[in-house]
């Protein structure tokens, strides 16, 4: 039987492991970048009767028309800007990966950044070119432009704010990129809530540039609902390699429904920031362990050499499940990341942090 299989996968796949997902216990959960806070009960329960009329034995709205609009209307987004939904923002980054695979082909994305931008890239058989950051997680300006010289991209991966580190990458290095590609950029903007600030206001300056937006943040990681906005010619390609039906009823509904309550929302992403800057204040004060600032929902820890594992491994010891991203080499040697959690649950971990460094 294995043999048969070793046959006929591609064997870069054979051999290569899933993504990993952290394990799902009892744990303060501090690990995945969610959204701590639920919805208020007298929401859910208008959710709730929302859902029961929603018919689950058609197919869904193939176009998720109605929550196009609502987006458009919510968001701000003209009609004369192209807008696609995925099935979570991670379908959209491998439609345009599908659609831009032609042999040979390159997908260029600073390093460290977002590891699914690289699997997917291998998935789809593309090259895949990452340009090391500097050490403060701003571009390497000279190195992006010789790189994008070199490889001609057909897409380019940013994202703002920056993950891993939460950092707003410089506008005009942005700007830089986008003039000199002849390919796409994509900017995925996953942490839009919280950062006060989008390239959107350039769509209309620049054919090669497409916005990713994920909902999962701000509060909607259940849904698995993303959007992409920018140039109708290039969504129409991206278009075709779409599952069709990719976002089911049950989404279209709830996401439509979670617009319409987005107030809710807002406050919590108020509330998150505000946790985020009293947290990033106190991690710093403990001196065995240095942070990055962050416009984001997450802090980026470097603790002193050596010591990333151990404090990992103390931290799940006393139930709180932080990101591992030591195992890695580079800038992010060595290096944990904690998402901003309820006010309680930033206390248990910032002494829990502080017992252990
Ligand atoms: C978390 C994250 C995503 C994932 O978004 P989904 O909509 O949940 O698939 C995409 N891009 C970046 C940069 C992220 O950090």
């Amino acid at each position: 039987m294995l043999n048969t299989i070793e046959q006929f996968v591609r064997p870069e796949i054979h051999s290569f492991n899933a993504y990993p997902v952290g394990e799902t216990t009892n744990a303060i959960k501090l690990d995945n970048m969610e959204n701590p806070d639920a919805w208020d009960q007298s929401v859910v329960d208008d959710w709730r009767q929302r859902l029961k009329l929603t018919p689950i034995n058609r197919y869904p709205d193939a176009e998720a028309g109605p929550l196009h609009a609502k987006l458009r209307e919510v968001m701000g987004i003209p009609d004369n800007t192209g807008m696609k939904l995925g099935n979570g923002s991670v379908e959209l980054i491998q439609m345009v990966c599908m659609a831009l695979a032609k042999p040979g082909a390159t997908v260029l994305a600073p390093n460290p950044t977002f590891g699914m931008y690289k699997m997917l890239a291998f998935f789809a058989n593309m090259d895949y070119r990452p340009v090391d950051l500097n050490d403060d997680f701003s571009l390497n300006m000279p190195a992006m432009m010789q790189a994008i010289e070199e490889t001609q991209p057909a897409v380019v991966f940013l994202s703002y704010p920056y993950n891993p580190a939460g950092n707003l990458i410089e506008e005009r290095d942005v700007c830089q990129i986008i003039d000199a590609n002849p390919g796409l950029v994509v900017m995925g903007e996953a942490y839009f809530a919280s950062a006060g600030d989008s390239f959107a206001k350039y769509l209309d300056q620049y054919n090669n540039l497409m916005i990713m937006r994920a909902v999962s943040k701000m509060g909607l990681a259940g849904l698995r609902l993303g959007y992409m906005m920018g140039n109708p010619a290039w969504i129409n390609e991206f278009n075709k390699v779409r599952s069709p039906f990719n976002i089911n009823s049950l989404t279209q509904v709830s996401a439509e429904f979670a617009l319409e309550n987005r107030a809710m929302f807002e406050t919590q992403t108020d509330e998150t920031c505000q946790a985020r800057d009293s947290l990033y204040a106190s991690m710093k004060k403990i001196n065995a362990t240095q942070c990055c600032p962050s416009q984001a929902n997450f802090i980026l820890v470097k603790p002193k050499i050596g010591q990333g594992n151990h404090l990992f491994d103390a931290l799940k010891k006393v139930a709180i499940l932080i990101r591992n991203l030591g195992t890695t080499v580079g800038l992010l040697a060595n290096c944990l990341r904690v998402t901003v959690g309820t006010k309680q649950e930033n206390a248990v971990f910032l002494q829990a942090l502080q017992e252990n460094s």
